[in-house]
């Protein structure tokens, strides 16, 4: 007797109901899009799957880092090089650093929502609902924000938090990845959901940049990063696409990563026909062209 998995008879890619959707043109003539988005993680990238490392104080002092010098470099350059992005950023994170969060929001970069504690929305997870209101409390009370975008945290998702972020207006998620152009979910119960700007996961700096004693892996050296940056990138122009990066202040915003992101943005820039943007822009854009709007 043949037994069957519990997958059997599931659409293989059940969330993207647009698997020949044609490229999009992009605003001012510009070839593809680069979302530029940052998340802010801190000590929450380390306590999420485990709480007991709240002990673990060095582990703890990589995301510290970013509360205090990694997001300022950051803005730093995106300051000299007059760019704007989005900053996913839990509200564990936005309450325990509150001044580098308004540092982030006084320089017009768009605020995303990315949880609370920074807690992996599994399937069934009994977290999913409050991590989602105590990230819209935290980013209203302390920065008077409410989000257009979310990420999820520990790159996860499960109908139920679909379902619940076209419920809370959520306009845009960006943590799929099985596109290269913007798309709208299609939710189980055959609804419209939020529009999705996936993620390139070539551009997450945590797998390429860091190692550490709960996050062992090589570190690839910033020249080899940067030619597999420059070729993504190229290639997403022939193909009129878009990319997403996924940049933490705790790799990116070490020095010589730092200086990797520079010459990868200034040669980006110069190219002139790459539209460099944040999320809102890129889903709003979307938004004004999308054929068959729910
Ligand atoms: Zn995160």
């Amino acid at each position: 007797m043949t037994r069957k998995h519990a997958w059997e008879g599931i659409p293989p890619h059940p969330s993207n109901p647009s698997p020949a959707a044609p490229p999009l043109a992009w605003p001012g003539g510009r070839r593809a899009a680069l979302f530029l988005s940052v998340d802010v993680d801190a000590e929450t990238a380390w306590t999420d799957d485990d709480p007991t490392r709240t002990d673990h104080l060095v582990s703890l002092s990589f995301g510290g880092y970013e509360g205090r010098v990694g997001t300022a470099k950051m803005l730093e350059l995106f300051r000299q090089l007059g760019v704007k992005a989005t900053f996913f950023i839990p509200g564990w994170v936005v309450d325990a650093y509150p001044a580098m969060a308004e540092a982030v929001l006084k320089d017009g970069h768009e605020i995303g929502h990315h949880g609370y504690h920074h807690l992996r929305p599994d399937p069934g997870s009994a977290f999913i609902e409050d991590e989602l209101a105590r990230g819209f409390e935290t980013l209203k009370r302390r920065l008077g924000v409410r989000p257009l975008g979310y990420r999820a945290p520990g790159g996860e998702f499960c109908e139920a938090l679909r379902v619940a972020l076209a419920r809370d207006g959520i306009l845009y998620s960006s943590s799929f990845r099985d596109d290269v152009r913007p798309y709208r979910h299609l939710l189980a119960s055959g609804a419209p959901g939020t529009i999705e700007l996936p993620v390139s996961a070539n551009f997450d700096d945590w797998m390429l940049g860091l190692s550490a004693r709960f996050s062992p892996r090589s570190v690839m050296a910033p020249r080899d990063v940067l030619a597999m940056w420059n070729d993504e990138l190229d290639e997403v122009v022939e193909w009129a696409a878009m990319l997403t990066t996924v940049l933490h202040p705790q790799v990116s915003g070490r020095p010589m990563r730092l200086r990797l992101l520079r010459e990868f943005l200034t040669r980006a820039l110069d190219k002139g026909d790459v539209w460099v943007a944040t999320g809102a822009e890129i889903a709003g854009h979307f938004l004004a062209t999308e054929v068959g709007k729910p």
